[in-house]
């Protein structure tokens, strides 16, 4: 993130536990992978990488999409790497991951979105661990044949992002995105294997309202979203769209509790709550 911006107390981090940032780091690298936490600039990744995990992003790291919010590369992607999957199995044995979270960037210019890649990289982490897994998808927009396909593969939490309420939603998500699609989504899941978990998560400091925030809560409860996450919006550079809030710990957890009034199953609400943080926590 910016690093010129004055960080309130609370976001600033102490030195992580763990000292295996290393190793992850080297196994990345090794087998050739992406990660989501490199990538995005998450500012979890010391933390993450220190306790052995990360969040996996296949179908290369060139996205189509041209969100405001994400620090990931836009423009023409390059070809499929086939032996990706594996490549990802092979990272979460020598891990020892016991949930493992698979996401992607946008494909658009795939006929099928990416869903076959995503469908084969679940099966063969399958193959090769006893772990959980979490997909963490684009919006498949207009290709529900994708997104049945990904259903397929029957991962135990399907995950895919609300980041904004509507309003904002094509300033934040960029001109493609569509906020009722975002709700059919997660209730097509459901439809198609009620065994899913689904899951949601928002971004907040963008300028929503507590009432818009709030409704939005209300929608992905109405459309069956089991699990939430809420975290604060961090600028990874000049060039993105600026903070306009900071959002006290104390307000994440009163929206944390708000949200488990309304029905979701389990809740994360913390400054430094992104979609994957301690995902396996929300599966136990
Ligand atoms: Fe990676 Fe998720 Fe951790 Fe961020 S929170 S470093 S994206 S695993
Ligand atoms: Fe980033 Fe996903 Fe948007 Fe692509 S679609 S820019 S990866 S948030």
């Amino acid at each position: 993130f910016v690093p010129t911006q004055r960080l309130p107390q609370w976001l600033r981090r102490d030195l992580p536990k763990g000292n295996f940032n290393n190793f992850t780091a080297g196994l990345l690298e090794e087998l050739k992978l992406e990660t989501v936490c490199d990538n995005a600039k998450c500012p979890n990744r010391m933390e993450c990488y220190s306790q052995k995990t990360a969040t996996f992003m296949i179908l290369g790291n060139v996205c189509t999409r041209p969100c405001g919010f994400c620090a990931v590369s836009r423009g023409k992607p390059e070809a499929l790497e086939l032996d990706e999957p594996d490549r990802v199995a092979e990272a979460a044995y020598r891990l020892g991951l016991k949930h493992v979270v698979i996401t992607s960037v946008t494909r658009d210019d795939l006929p099928d979105g990416g869903a076959e890649h995503f469908y084969e990289t679940v099966l063969a982490v399958r193959a090769k661990t006893q772990a959980t897994i979490e997909v963490l998808t684009p919006d498949f927009i207009k290709n529900k044949a994708g997104l049945d396909r990904v259903v397929e593969a029957a991962p135990e939490v399907f995950n895919h992002n609300m980041e904004t309420v509507p309003r904002l939603y094509r300033r934040v998500r960029g001109p493609k995105s569509d906020y009722n699609w975002t709700l059919e989504l997660l209730k097509r899941v459901q439809e198609l294997n009620p065994s899913i978990k689904t899951k949601s998560g928002l971004m907040l400091g963008l300028s929503e309202t507590r009432d818009e925030l709030l409704q939005c809560l209300a929608d992905l409860r109405t459309f069956g979203c089991d699990f939430l996450t809420l975290g604060q919006y961090l600028q990874p550079g000049q060039r993105y769209l600026p903070v306009v809030r900071y959002v006290p710990p104390e307000e994440f957890e009163e929206l944390g509790e708000i949200a488990l009034k309304m029905g979701f199953e389990k809740v994360a609400s913390g400054p430094f709550v992104r979609s994957s943080y301690h995902a396996r926590e929300m599966t136990q």
